[in-house]
């Protein structure tokens, strides 16, 4: 590549990140307008599944280090992390005004349609259950 090469090249990058900021800055919702409608309850409620992915990024992670790192997992820190999610799950469900066996009832319900025969890929395919 030749130097003027490397420097159009550069120039239609940059051109592009400036797109895509503009793109961005013209589509993201503006925070002064999310705050104008969120709630306390919304902001429980954000709080709860923010916490959610959080926690299920930290046990990704330890689970990552195990299988792709060879390390020995860390079940103290998977406990912990699975016990984190309990709790942000925990606290939605309540903000929801659901219990844990209502969820797990609906969770048996679906794969029980889904998975009617057992588990196949075919059946996961399908999605007996969004029919
Ligand atoms: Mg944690």
């Amino acid at each position: 590549m030749t130097t003027l090469e490397s420097k159009l090249s550069t120039a239609k990058k940059r051109l592009n990140e400036l797109d895509f900021e503009y793109f961005v800055s013209r589509l993201a919702k503006p925070g002064e307008d999310i705050l104008e409608s969120m709630t306390a309850d919304d902001a429980h409620k954000l709080h709860m599944a923010v916490g959610i992915a959080g926690e299920a990024g930290e046990l990704l992670d330890a689970i990552k280090k195990g299988v792709i790192y060879n390390k020995p997992f860390d079940e103290p820190n998977i406990i912990e992390e699975l016990g984190d999610l309990e709790f942000y799950m925990e606290g939605l469900r309540q903000a929801f005004g659901l219990t844990r066996e209502a969820v797990i009832q609906h969770n048996v319900e679906k794969l029980s349609i889904r998975y009617e025969h057992g588990y196949s890929d075919t059946a996961a395919q399908t999605r007996a259950d969004k029919a």
